[in-house]
This record gives structure tokens, sequence and C-alpha cells, in this order.
């Protein structure tokens, strides 16, 4: 399979991933579920990795003699982002759910508030 082959699935998976992320935020945020807008956002973080990931093998796709190497450290600067957006995300995560432990916040399901 050449690279246009293997792009266009790429991008088609990080299409559908984007949309039920949006889709899943939006129902975390109805029924003000931090477990769904995180799992959300990690989704959303995961569509991001793929079109970055795309990205950085396109550049480094395009070595040439003289830049053998240079354009290859895309892929580790795409890999270090997407490392790094998860992690901020842990921490706002981590911080979110401490304070909802702190000051609690109710869960809408089926309509019916329920305290944490
Ligand atoms: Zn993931």
């Amino acid at each position: 399979m050449d690279y246009k082959a293997r792009a266009g699935i790429i991008m088609c998976d990080s299409a559908h991933c984007t949309c039920f992320s949006l889709i899943e935020y939006g129902v975390g945020w109805l029924s003000n579920s931090l477990v769904l807008v995180v799992d959300s956002g990690h989704m959303f973080i995961d569509c991001l990795a793929m079109v970055l990931s795309l990205a950085a093998t396109a550049l480094a796709q395009s070595s040439t003699l003289n830049r053998t190497v240079g354009t290859h450290k895309a892929e580790i600067i795409a890999a270090t982002a997407n490392g790094f957006s998860l992690l901020v995300l842990a921490v706002w995560v981590t911080w979110e759910a401490v304070q909802r432990f702190q000051i609690g916040h109710p869960v809408v399901i089926s309509g019916a508030e329920r305290c944490c």
C-alpha cells in the first residue's frame, strides 16, 4: 500500500474519531460527567496525533541527500508533542477530580441528578 492510500485511511479514521470525540464531549458536558469529557479529550488528542504523525511521516519521506536525518526529527517532535498533550490532560483531569471530591458534583443520568 502506498503512502497516499495509507494517508487517506488515516485521515478517514481521524475524521471518524473526531466526530465521536465531539459527540462524547457533548454528552459528557450535558451530563456533567468528567469521565466522558476526559475520554473525549483523550480521543481528540489521538486524532491530532494521527494527523501530526502523518505530517511528520510525510516530512520524513522528503529526505534528500543533504538532509538525511534532519527531517526524521519531525517524527520525534510529533511523538513528544503527543506525549506532552496527554500529560497536560492527565494533570488537568487530576486537578478537576480532586476539586470534585472536595466540592462534590452532581452527575445527570437519564434526566435525574445523582450526587458523585
Ligand atoms: Zn489513545
